[in-house]
């Protein structure tokens, strides 16, 4: 099969030739229709997330067909569609494991991180841990579900059932994903994006924002909760700033900029700062069987496979409006 290759972080991927994958027990074989590119690929391949296997094929938003099933795997079967996403192993012992914490696992395996992935016409995985995806959206469409879709929908819980005012800080895949569901359930949404970037904020209001600015801007309204997918430290003490009293903010992305320090009176009064790390199975079954019904409708700009590097460039230059997939 042919595959995109990151041999060592700071590099770009290399497309070569490999044996094609063969299911162990409990895997399956996957033909990949499409797989999504995510900010977190970008931070593998850039070398902000240190611990990858190497070499090592990103991609963690991927849609195929499964072609083979190891021994032991009851539930698939050869032609059907699923996702795989980031969490693609948990140790299911550790105190996190046991208390339905396995995103927080303590041996994790994760997706084309230390798992080979998507940027791929075949990958294998533990069928554990796959989803199906019925329905008539293309894979393309649905990719994006698979990581920016969970991370965001993960995010959107922990940002608080009543919170109805909710800002985004950082309006790329995650959000516009975000932005459809939270909408759906008759929250305001207050966009801010890098200064001056129109195209973002318009792609917001399009969305159904009822305010998108600069991030350098005050909110219009004190918002009841904001969440920020954009990797830039100094959105905290921003976010912080735009939020009432007991309002809570959300970190969405798996690594950021320093925070700068901020006086302690912007989280005094009982205001919350979060993270939100990687998902749970029940995570995916919960926004999977959301999604259709909001229904999410995904912007996606395609890339054949041998592209990834630029796709990922691309992402990294902010010019993407909704989110990138490849296309083996
Ligand atoms: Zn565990
Ligand atoms: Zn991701």
């Amino acid at each position: 099969m042919r595959a995109m290759v990151l041999e060592k972080p700071g590099s770009r991927l290399r497309l070569i030739e490999k044996p094609d994958p063969v299911p162990g027990p409990g895997q399956v074989l996957v033909n990949v229709s499409a797989c999504g590119v995510c900010r977190t690929d970008l931070h593998v391949v850039d070398g902000d997330l240190t611990e990858p296997k190497l070499p090592i094929i990103p991609g963690h938003e991927i849609v195929g067909t499964i072609g083979a099933t190891g021994y032991g795997v009851d539930h698939f079967k050869p032609g059907d569609r699923i996702g795989i996403p980031w969490l693609g192993h948990t140790c299911g012992h550790c105190a996190f494991c046991e208390s339905g914490a396995e995103n927080l696992c303590d041996e994790p395996g994760f997706t084309g991180y230390q798992i080979d992935g998507g940027y791929a016409e075949m990958a294998v995985a533990d069928a554990r841990f796959c989803f199906p995806l019925p329905g008539e959206k293309s894979a393309a469409e649905l990719a994006p579900l698979l990581c920016a879709g969970l991370i965001g929908y993960r995010s959107l819980v922990m940002a608080g059932a009543e919170s109805k005012r909710l800002g985004i800080y950082g309006f790329g895949a995650a959000a516009h994903i975000v932005a459809q569901v939270a909408r759906y359930q008759q929250r305001e949404i207050y966009a801010f994006t890098s200064p001056g970037d129109a195209a973002a904020q318009q792609f917001a209001i399009d969305l159904g924002a009822v305010w998108a600015g600069d991030s350098d801007q005050a909110a219009p309204v004190e918002l009841d909760a904001a969440i920020i997918f954009a990797p830039v430290g100094p959105l905290v003490p921003a976010a912080l700033k735009a939020v009432r009293k007991g309002g809570i903010v959300v970190c969405g992305g798996i690594h950021m900029s320093a925070i700068p320090s901020f006086p302690y009176a912007i989280l005094w009064g009982e205001r919350v700062l979060r993270s939100v790390a990687n998902l749970t199975r029940q995570d995916a079954i919960d926004f999977l069987a959301l999604a259709p019904k909001v229904p999410v409708q995904t912007q996606v700009e395609t890339f054949p496979l041998q592209q990834a590097n630029a796709a990922l460039q691309a992402l990294r230059n902010g010019k993407l409006t909704g989110a990138a997939v490849l296309i083996p």
